[in-house]
């Protein structure tokens, strides 16, 4: 067992891959704490899981063994692919969410979050363009991480991309439509409509999450799109 897992606490809900491990999915528990997360993650009954858990404290447990195929993501899409549990390491952070009171995430899960998702991107020769967030591959009904979560730091480390900072491509689209059909080139479900926007956002611009295709959000779209295609980032 790897030394930056504390404990195993084996859950019952997961079953065989399908795919190969090619994606890291972050989420929150949206509960009140660890311990009530735990109980309902290794609940047969409550049909979900995933592979780790992390406390707000900073203990790392392991519940679903990285090959099996675990129960996070749900009914989600991601770069043309609709099974993404089957494709990907799923992390819940023990956290309130938006329901329970939306705050900035403890530094020691983040100390703990980063050496074990180096880890396994690394076990996996995972892309950076795949370590993302449930509301990435489920946009029309999920939001975590949240727009707190601190995807800058994650980068700092090269552990997913980086936010594009110099956008020299400019806005290159003029409609709806075509940002749209190059957000789905980029991965994500848009038959949420503007709930996808909202989650690109999320993501991508979190100082305004409001639906709309501005011109900001088209050229930061337009330059990860530009990185991944001239090979900057995969
Ligand atoms: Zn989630």
């Amino acid at each position: 067992m790897d030394e930056l897992v504390h404990r195993t606490v084996p859950s019952p809900n997961w079953d065989e891959r399908k795919l190969p491990v090619s994606m890291v999915v972050l989420h929150y528990t949206e509960m009140a704490d660890a311990d009530t997360a735990l109980a309902r993650l290794t609940d047969p009954e409550a049909k979900v899981s995933a592979h780790y858990l992390i406390s707000e404290a900073g203990e790392v447990i392991a519940l679903v063994d990285e090959d099996k195929r675990a129960w996070h993501a749900g009914q989600s899409f991601w770069r043309g692919h609709p099974d993404i549990n089957s494709a990907s390491i799923g992390i819940e952070l023990d956290h309130p969410g938006h329901a329970l009171g939306y705050r900035e995430f403890a530094q020691a899960q983040l100390d703990a979050l980063v050496p074990l998702l180096a880890r396994i991107v690394e076990r996996h020769d995972i892309p950076r363009a795949n370590v993302v967030g449930h509301s990435d591959v489920a946009p029309a009904r999920k939001i975590d991480p949240g727009e707190l979560f601190p995807w800058d730091r994650l980068a700092e480390y090269k552990l997913c991309l980086p936010r594009p900072v110099k956008l020299e491509a400019g806005d290159p689209f003029d409609n709806d439509a075509a940002f749209y059909l190059a957000l789905e080139r980029f991965g994500y479900d848009v038959t949420g409509g503007h709930k996808a926007v909202e989650a690109f956002q999320r993501r991508w611009r979190p100082e305004r999450i409001d639906g709309q295709v501005d011109g900001q959000v088209r050229a930061i779209l337009f330059q990860l799109l530009l990185d991944r295609d001239q090979g900057r980032a995969r």
